[in-house]
């Protein structure tokens, strides 16, 4: 019998209403185990919890909070490894990946537990004579998380952390599809010291426990990533009763390729921005816009790099790209690969179902070349391991290109001129632009986060981050 894995609620471990079993994408025998669903019930104990432990948690000793932190980030850390290869087992990347990103979850927590003690106001003179005024920030109340499969530990990590240090309450909800990892967070917090309720796992259905949180008035605000549509009806019913939101959504990150590039630079922000994790990560460059004097060269040493690449079972030593996360993702990206087609591009390789030792939902790296951008396989996010070479005649047309997208999370550029990077960086419409490094790949202490349809509200991580997770009051003091 498989595995079964608790919600956390009030500082107590409690069956859901139902389970849901998580499954190995690398292979479909091998179930990771049975994680509870809560009911809307069960989420509104969890929100209740969260609220009674609020005031206490809110004013409490700062050192307290910022050793827990230290404590969980430390752990984190020290299992990098383990909690690495469950991830690589949920959510099939591959191991060195699951365990780059749990590392990255154990930063987080340390970064954070520097920050409660470096949490600063402003003290300014009033511009009445004998009046002081002061800007200190406070928490919030209680924070509902809800997070997605792809990240399954740094993004509940970079939520998490933040909300906690600057002294919310938290009930997280993470992705059905992928929960393991943050069952694995809530059991290290479970024994790090906080306090009853100061922090809750709810897992369950979005349409059950995440709506709970986004509709109950104790939910003081909501800080989502998914998709656009989520994010959407989460926004407009968050709005709708006054809830501090913050979104991340979808990409459609645009890597611009110059003639001046260094083809190896090119080549390898491609294959690794466009088809590592699988080509799972917001941040994917699955438009690849290269100017007309590489293209050809280009497209030819990409195509070849992408053959030498081994899609196989994500816990395998050697394996480059892991599987697609479950079934219907696997469709939705072979339903592209027939929407590109018929609009007129042309598949140059991959995009095969791929057959493996163990049964899991393998799909070769897909590259589509002659595409334009006003193809929808330009235009809406794949979510796979899919991408677009788009021919521009010269930088003006390819940053025009790049810009031209309802998304506006990552943009990169390959070039060797100091001009067009400069230009690049001051007039691309994404909030992370990289220059000669992949559009996926980011780091842990600074802000993350995008524009246009991709993000709504303050951004996430580094200091940035209490801009979300507090309030600002203004105090003013006859001197
Ligand atoms: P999703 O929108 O399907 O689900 C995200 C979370 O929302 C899950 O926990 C889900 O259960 C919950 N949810 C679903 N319906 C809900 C509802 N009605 N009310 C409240 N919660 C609900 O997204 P996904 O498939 O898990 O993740 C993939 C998406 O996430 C992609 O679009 C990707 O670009 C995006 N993403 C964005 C970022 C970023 O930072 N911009 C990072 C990672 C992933």
């Amino acid at each position: 019998m498989a595995e079964q894995f608790r919600n956390y609620i009030a500082g107590e471990w409690v069956a859901g209403a139902t389970a849901s079993v998580n499954r190995n994408p690398s292979d479909t025998a091998d179930v990771v185990g049975e994680y509870a669903q809560a009911d809307a019930a069960q989420a509104k104990a969890a929100i209740a919890a969260a609220k009674r432990a609020f005031p206490a948690w809110a004013t409490g000793s700062i050192q307290e909070r910022a050793n827990i932190l230290d404590k969980v980030g430390a752990e984190i850390l020290a299992r990098r490894d383990e909690l690495g290869t469950l991830l690589s087992r949920e959510e099939g990347k591959t191991l060195p990946e699951g365990i780059g990103e749990a590392a990255r979850a154990g930063q987080i927590f340390r970064f954070f537990a520097g920050e409660v003690v470096r949490m600063a106001g402003e003290k300014l003179a009033s511009v009445r004579p004998g009046v002081d005024v002061e800007v200190t920030r406070e928490p919030l109340g209680v924070i509902g998380l809800i997070t997605p499969w792809n990240f399954p530990i740094a993004i509940p990590a970079w939520k998490i952390a933040p909300a906690l240090a600057y002294g919310n309450t938290v009930v997280c909800k993470p992705a059905d599809l992928a929960p393991g990892c943050a069952w694995a967070i809530a059991e290290i917090l479970s024994r790090a010291g906080l306090p009853p309720g100061v922090f809750n796992l709810a897992m369950g259905r979005g349409s059950v426990v995440g709506e709970a949180l986004v509709d109950d008035p104790d939910v003081t605000a909501i800080s989502f990533t998914g998709s656009v549509a989520t994010g959407r009806g989460i926004a407009a019913k968050a709005i709708a009763r006054m809830a501090k939101v913050q979104l991340e959504m979808g990409g459609k990150n645009p890597l611009v390729v110059l003639d001046d590039a260094d083809l190896p630079t090119a080549v390898n922000c491609a294959v690794q921005g466009s088809y590592y994790s699988t080509g799972q990560r917001c941040t994917a460059s699955s438009r690849l816009i290269v100017t007309a004097g590489i293209h050809d060269r280009f497209v030819a040493a990409v195509a070849d790099k992408l053959k030498t690449l081994r899609v196989d079972n994500a816990l395998l030593a050697g394996t480059d790209i892991g599987p697609v996360v479950d079934e219907s993702q696997l469709d939705v990206d072979c339903k592209y690969l027939e929407v590109g087609q018929a609009e007129g591009a042309r598949l140059l390789t991959g995009g095969e179902r791929l057959q493996r030792a163990t049964d899991g939902y393998y799909l070769s790296p897909a590259l589509f070349t002659e595409a334009s951008n006003a193809m929808r396989i330009a235009r809406e996010e794949i979510f796979g391991p899919v991408a677009c070479v788009i021919r521009a005649k010269d930088y003006d047309e390819a940053l025009a290109l790049a810009n031209d997208t309802e998304f506006g999370l990552s943009a990169g550029i390959v070039t060797t001129s100091l001009k067009y990077a400069t230009h690049f960086k001051r007039h691309s419409q994404a909030g992370m632009v990289m220059v000669n490094v992949p559009t996926a790949g980011v780091d842990y202490h600074v802000p993350f986060g995008g524009r246009k349809g991709s993000s709504y509200g303050p951004r996430e991580q580094g200091r940035y981050a209490a801009e979300f997770f507090t309030t600002v009051k203004t105090a003013y003091t006859a001197a």
